[in-house]
Parts: C-alpha cells; structure tokens; sequence
C-alpha cells in the first residue's frame, strides 16, 4: 500500500484467531505491522493463546466465545487496554465495531454464520476462510453482500487463485477449475478406506490445517464445500465447476474462458500467501514467504477425481442442485460425524451413509430465511446424531 496510508493502519478483526488460519494471519499482521492492525481478536475455548496473543498484539477488544473462560480471561486482561467480552452474541456486536476496516472469518463452521451476516450488515469487507457460511446460506449471504455493497476476498487458496485469475477480466467465464489434492486416500481401495483411523486422516500430504478441514480433506467434503463456495464468489452454475485432482497442489485452481485460453495461479502451498493478499488487495507487499524451486518442484500431474470413493463431493454437488436447506442440512449433519469421526464413533465411510440418510430425511425448505437456516441446522444435527446413534 502507498504512503498514503502510512498512519492509517487498516484495522482487522480476526474470527478465530487461535486457529490455524487465525495464527498465520496474525504472523501476516505482524510482518507488516506498519499497514495492518489486530484490532479484535476472538477464541472459543483456547484462553491462554488468546490472552497471549492480547498482550503481544493489544487489540481494543477480545471475544472468548466459551463464557465459562470469561472471568479468567478479563482477570488476566485487567491491566491491559482491552476490553474483553464472551458468547456467541458478542462476536456479532464486534464485527460491527465503528473503527473495523475488515472481518477475517477465520472461525470454523457453522458457528460463523451470523457474526459473517452481522459484519455485512455494517458494511464491512470480508476476508473469507470461513467456508461453511457459504455453504449453508450462500444465496442469502451473497445478496446481502450485493445489497450492502460489501465485497468478499477468498482466503481459500483455491478461491484465492480464482480471484486472482479474474483480475482485469470483463467477460464470462466459461468454467472454473478447482484442484484438489486427493488427500492422504488418494489412491486407497474401498476396502482400505474402510479401515482409517483418525490419526491417518489427520495427516495432510500438503496443508497443516485445523483438525475438521483435515478430516474434511480427507474425505473430499472439503472439495465439495469449496465447489458450492466457489458456485456463491464466483456467481457460475455448478456445471461450470469441475474439480481435477492434483496431489502436488502447487497448481491451485484455474479459469477457463470462452476462447479456450485457461488462466491458473500457482504457488508453494502456503496459506499467508491468500491471507495477506485479501488483506493487501488490490496491492501486492514484499513478504518473505518461501519461493517456488522450479527444478525441485518433479512432475505435475493431473486426474479426475472419483466420486464412488469421495461420495461426499457427489453429495455436494447434490446438495447445491437442489438447493434451498438441502446445503445447509449437509454442512450440519457433516459436523456431527466429522467430530465423531475423530472421536472414533464414526467409521471413515460410514460420515457419507450418515450425511446421505440425514438429507433424504430431512424436510426441504426452499427459499430459507436466517431463522429457517437455524432451526434447520439445529433439526440436522439431532438427526444425524440420532442416526449414527450418539445423540
Ligand atoms: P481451526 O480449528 O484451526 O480454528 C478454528 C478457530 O475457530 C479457532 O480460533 C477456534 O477457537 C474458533 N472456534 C471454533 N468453534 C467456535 C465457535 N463455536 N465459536 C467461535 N469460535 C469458534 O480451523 P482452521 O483455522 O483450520 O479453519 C478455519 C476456517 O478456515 C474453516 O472454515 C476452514 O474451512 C477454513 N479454511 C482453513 C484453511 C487452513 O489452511 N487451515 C484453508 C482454507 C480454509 P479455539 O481454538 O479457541 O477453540
Ligand atoms: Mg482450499
């Protein structure tokens, strides 16, 4: 950014800055601490990184979302110029804070839904990791978005690249190419698959991620979640979607145009790289973040991905046909066996039989409101509990 903005630091509120997109943004905030300011930070059960992260970062506010922490976290904020408030109802009131320049969604899962509509409400931009709001409630998040002015960066690399590919663009696109990496069961049978544990789910080939996206990418959910948010950025239909496995995941997606030329975006797995960029945008800084070697890099290669195995994504791409609360009755009943899943009360492909009874018997309500979404989220949950039988 010019030195215009030199003492106009742009001030960001972090969602979930305990986790893992959250700890790297703060790393990109810290790097360039003479244009970004943490100016709200928010946790949901991890006090003692938040109040360490306070002290170092000094933002105006913190959010513990679990209120049981609350008084320990503002007992060890008491001598420290923040304010620190607790609950759910509190990260919506943040996001909308008069001074906020942008809301990085860092938060995961369903639990981002309101505070992301709360932030558009007030106008703020929004740098988006936090996918599950898109797929839940793209249609009504994105009008908001249209109808406020609001724009929305990708944080997802994938996204990200998208964007990025898109810029200086004026006419249609004819597809977007969305790589997946395959996950750590790329190349397992069936009968392999049935046999995960968790611990082998949870160990990426490419990308240290939070524990219910590493799942979610193992399973290829994930890819799923990214083709229905790509579907509300992008504004294509989903049969201009298609997604190509490519396990090195320097590739990281492509948009294809009418004249058959084909834009991608490449770069080492790095998820700084899309952090800082929607913080920067439209402006690129000089970070030191590794660079690509070239001669080191091997082959790059590409393959279709297979549905019969990841039925999640077909499960996905199901979803966003149909639409309505079907989306949002995947996202919630993928929470349940995801957690599940790492609990060990789940098998590894018994989280799609699960997700799949749950959407055929869930009712389907066509043009949701927020209140429809909540009550839908919360009707999906119990069911697939009571499916998998934990509830
Ligand atoms: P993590 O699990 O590492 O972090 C999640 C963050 O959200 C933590 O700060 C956590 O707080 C907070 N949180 C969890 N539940 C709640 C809740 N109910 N209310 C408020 N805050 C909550 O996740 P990631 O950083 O991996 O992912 C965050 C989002 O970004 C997800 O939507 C994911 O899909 C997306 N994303 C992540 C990528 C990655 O590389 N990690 C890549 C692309 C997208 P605490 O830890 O204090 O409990
Ligand atoms: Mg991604």
């Amino acid at each position: 950014m010019g030195n215009d903005n030199a003492n106009k630091k742009k001030k960001i509120c972090i969602l979930g800055s305990t986790g893992s997109i959250g700890v790297q943004a703060l790393q990109v905030i810290e790097e360039h601490a003479d244009m970004l300011e943490a100016y709200v930070l928010t946790a949901n059960s991890q006090a003692d990184l938040l109040i360490e992260q306070a002290r170092r970062f000094q933002p105006a506010a913190v959010v513990i979302a679990d209120e049981s922490k609350y008084a320990y976290v503002s007992e060890a904020l008491a001598n420290e110029p923040v304010q620190v408030y607790a609950g759910a109802e509190a990260l919506c009131q943040v996001v909308q804070m008069e001074p906020v320049d942008m809301v990085l969604t860092a938060l995961v899962g369903f639990a981002g839904l309101r505070p992301t509509l709360s932030a558009v409400e007030a106008g703020k931009p929004i740098a988006l990791a936090n996918k599950e709001t898109l797929v839940v409630a793209g249609e009504l998040v994105t009008e908001k978005c249209l109808e406020k002015g609001v724009p929305m960066f990708p944080v997802d690399s994938e996204h990200s690249a998208i964007f990025q590919c898109l810029v200086g663009e004026v006419s249609p696109v004819e597809k977007l190419i969305l790589t997946a990496s395959g996950g750590p069961f790329r190349s397992f049978t069936m009968e392999q698959m049935k046999d995960v544990t968790p611990a082998m789910a949870l160990k990426h080939p490419n990308w240290e991620m939070g524990a219910k996206i590493t799942i979610d990418s193992a399973s290829m959910m994930n890819k799923g979640f990214e083709v229905i948010e790509a579907r509300w950025l992008f504004d294509v239909t989903p049969d201009q979607i298609q997604v190509v496995v490519h396990p090195q995941s320097v590739v990281h997606s492509a948009v294809q145009f009418q004249d058959g030329a084909v834009k991608a975006q490449l770069g080492c797995p790095d998820m700084r790289v899309p952090i800082q960029l929607a913080f920067t945008y439209p402006y690129r800084v000089y970070s030191d973040f590794p660079r690509m070697d070239w001669w080191q890099m091997g082959d790059l290669t590409f393959e279709a991905p297979d549905m019969k195995r990841f039925r999640c994504l077909q499960l996905a791409y199901d979803v966003m046909r149909t639409g309505g609360t079907a989306p949002c009755v995947l996202n919630a009943a993928n929470e349940v066996v995801n957690l599940a899943f790492r609990r060990g009360q789940c098998g590894f492909l018994q989280m799609a039989d699960v997700i799949e009874e749950t959407l055929q018997r869930m009712p389907l309500t066509v043009s949701p409101t927020l209140e429809d979404y909540l009550q839908c989220d919360a009707e999906s949950r119990r069911m697939a509990a009571s499916i998998l039988g934990i509830s």
